[in-house]
């Protein structure tokens, strides 16, 4: 192992697609420390999981929509696990609806939790890699915030925004060898997707099936862990979805 005692930070790591790029990320030789909102038994799993691969874990709780707690988390891993040397910001919601119906909680609620977290947690984590002169963020985009999706006009619009900042974090941070990459995820197979059509789906898509978190995982472990040449990019893992 080569990255022993390197330290991942992964919101939304209780279950899903963060769930899998906690184990992903502790395969390959990091400590981890998984944020979640609330399903204190699926982060505690987890944790045990990731322990028994042979690294250090933690759950938080705290919600990455607000400023203040991911700011006294972030103060508190450090303190406990001495650096943060990968982000993984994918925490993230869904709250669909036509725009004409959309109501003022929805678009706010997934504006929040889906962007504005990424800069409530990626301000500080960025203070502490730069000190360290290195660090690696991956951040949880999607094939909606490629190409847009109807129903989603504050999903997309949020999920576009990651990508943007994604770009611009990319030019700012590469001096300090702070490399920043986003993943654009098709359908994967998670409590998110659980409850739509798959088959009328799956026909969209050319590679004919639902992607697996742990296809996601490995993308973001490559860009997190081996992709040293790789910044400013977004790597789209969708079956083909968008080509
Ligand atoms: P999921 O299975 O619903 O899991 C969501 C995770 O986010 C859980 O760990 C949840 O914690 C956490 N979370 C939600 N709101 C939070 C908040 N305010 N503060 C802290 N943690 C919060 O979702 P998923 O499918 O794995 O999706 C993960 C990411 O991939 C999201 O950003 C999503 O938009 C993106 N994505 C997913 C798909 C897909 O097809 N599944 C496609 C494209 C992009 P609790 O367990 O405590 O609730």
């Amino acid at each position: 192992m080569t990255d022993v005692n390197k330290v991942a930070l992964v919101t939304g790591g209780s279950r899903g697609i963060g769930k899998a790029c906690a184990l992903e990320l502790a395969k390959a030789g990091y400590d981890v420390v998984i944020n979640y909102a609330g399903n204190e038994e699926a982060a505690n799993k987890t944790v045990d999981e990731i322990k028994a691969l042979g690294q250090k874990a933690a759950a938080k709780k705290f919600d990455v929509s607000n400023k203040e707690a991911a700011e006294a988390a972030i103060a508190e891993i450090v303190n406990e696990f001495g650096r943060i040397d990968v982000l993984v910001n994918n925490a993230g919601i869904t709250r669909d609806n036509l725009f004409m119906r959309m109501k003022d909680e929805e678009w706010l609620a997934v504006i929040n939790t889906n962007l504005n977290s990424a800069y409530f947690v990626t301000n500080p984590v960025s203070k502490i890699m730069i000190k360290q002169r290195s660090g690696a963020i991956v951040n949880m985009a999607s094939v909606s915030g490629v190409y847009g999706n109807a129903g989603q006009a504050n999903y997309s619009a949020a999920k576009a925004g990651m990508i943007g900042f994604t770009k611009a974090l990319a030019k700012e941070l590469a001096s300090r060898n702070i490399r920043v990459n986003a993943v654009a995820p098709g359908f994967i197979q998670t409590d998110m997707t659980k409850d739509l059509p798959v088959d009328k789906i799956v026909e969209r898509i050319p590679l004919k099936t639902l992607g697996q978190p742990e296809d996601i995982a490995k993308t973001v472990k490559f860009l997190a862990a081996d992709a040293t040449y790789i910044t400013g990019q977004v790597i789209g893992v969708d079956g083909g979805l968008v080509i």
